[in-house]
């Protein structure tokens, strides 16, 4: 069959629906929550004439499902990660570990917590690679964050198993994967501290909107506080004791609002069906392109229990290939894409060149034994797989129609490009 990119008849008539999981699925309930919200005339969480308590319903919620007794809902997953960098006393003088394949905010959060980050490079399943991080370690190191890249759970026995035998702490950056599970348990819930985000992008959404979860107390104290001003509001919810004397230090403000809260509530509800959806249709696709092409490579799935499917990572065999498939596919109305445009985080500018908006680029300047330089190729497999590895974003409303014409397109374009058997 003809390449659409050659004039064919395209797979698709019109493009795929937009891939924001858990907008796509709002609607009355979400506006019901926000409407009580709003007629309460109570959009603060911490007082207000009638308070609907939303944003205490969804750490609640978040609390029972993933099974651990602290949630706390905070304004974005940056923020949420700073706050568990500040919980665990992280600051001027660390190196955290962070992936070479991640978002800014993973490496920016560190940053303005004021350590500095190390890059970890990644192996097959495009998450951090367990047996690089010997490499990067050294005594200046106090924490790694494991980011599991689009739904796609961490190795996290290894991660652990490192991390215990160096003292160091774990947090896992579930921005992009709310619901993935490790070996049965929720990812969030297995290093010291989880974070997460509710921006558009990801799984559920409240436009913005982050959370914190731990098992420890004093670090969740420490996570409250520095969330709100130093504060401890509602410390009676949680019987801890602690006094303002001794407990309070200078905070922020990355307090959630009623009004995420309350649209956050009704998307908790529905993350499962949302997850469950998706993997039904990632599994159709997955399935028939194996049968129908040789040789079909993605990414490694490192628990194909956890694993939200919410995108399908194609592995093409270099970058010319990958750019060749994005390109044939896009005219045959099927969205793909590289993850950060192909290139590791420290390709960043601001991480690259290490800048900051501090006097002397606080804290790039700290006199570290081991100095911190960012190269190219610093994380030679991130910088290999990454710009070869073409993203299917899969949602939750695709029909069988849907997902055939995908398997159609993508076959097409891998046989029409020559790809299938040979990577
Ligand atoms: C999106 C994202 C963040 C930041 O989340 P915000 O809620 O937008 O601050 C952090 N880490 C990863 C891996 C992300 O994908």
């Amino acid at each position: 069959m003809k390449l659409a990119i050659e004039g064919g008849m395209p797979a698709r008539s019109a493009p795929l629906p937009p891939n924001y999981p858990g907008a796509v699925v709002m609607g009355q309930e979400e506006a019901e929550s926000v409407e009580r919200v709003i007629r309460a005339q109570s959009p603060f969480r911490y007082y207000g004439p009638g308070m609907q308590n939303s944003v205490r319903l969804l750490e609640d919620m978040m609390s029972r499902e993933l099974g651990i007794p602290y949630a706390l809902g905070v304004s974005s997953c940056t923020a949420a990660l700073i706050v568990a960098l500040k919980a665990l006393g992280i600051g001027y003088g660390d190196k955290v570990i962070v992936p070479a394949n991640t978002f800014m905010a993973t490496a920016g959060a560190v940053v303005c917590s004021h350590a500095v980050p190390v890059f970890v490079d990644t192996d097959e399943s495009l998450n951090l690679d367990p047996a690089d991080l010997e490499r990067v370690y050294d005594d200046e190191v106090k924490a790694i964050i494991a980011v599991p890249i689009l739904g796609n759970p961490c190795e996290m026995d290894a991660i652990m198993a490192f991390a215990k035998e160096r003292g160091l702490y774990v947090i896992e950056d579930v921005a992009q994967s709310c619901g993935v599970r490790y070996r049965g348990n929720y990812a969030g819930t297995i290093g010291d501290m989880g974070t997460f985000s509710f921006q558009m992008n990801k799984i559920i959404t409240a436009g913005e909107g982050g959370a914190v979860v731990t098992r420890n107390p004093a670090w969740f104290e420490r996570a409250v506080r520095y969330h709100d001003q130093g504060l401890f509001r509602d410390k009676e919810r949680y019987g801890l004791e602690t006094d303002e004397e001794s407990g309070a230090a200078v905070g922020q403000n990355y307090r959630m609002g009623e009004l995420a809260g309350a649209v956050l509530t009704e998307q908790w509800r529905k993350l499962e069906s949302v997850n469950a959806r998706t993997r039904k249709n990632h599994d159709a696709i997955l399935g028939a392109l194996e049968e129908e092409i040789p040789g079909f490579r993605i990414r490694e799935i490192v628990d194909r229990d956890g694993y939200l499917g919410s995108n399908l990572g194609m592995i093409l065999p270099g970058h010319q290939a990958a750019l060749e498939v994005i390109r044939a596919l896009e005219a045959e109305n099927i969205g793909t894409h590289f993850l950060y445009g192909g290139k590791p985080v420290y390709r960043n500018p601001q991480i690259y060149h290490q800048r900051t908006m501090e006097k002397g680029n606080f804290p790039f300047n700290y006199p570290f034994r081991k100095p911190v330089s960012y190269k190219e190729q610093i994380c030679p497999r991130a910088e290999d797989l990454m710009a070869r590895t073409v993203y299917l974003p899969v949602s939750p409303l695709l029909t069988d129609r849907d997902n055939e014409q995908i398997v159609e397109g993508i076959v097409k374009v891998y046989r029409g490009l020559g790809l299938a058997a040979k990577n």
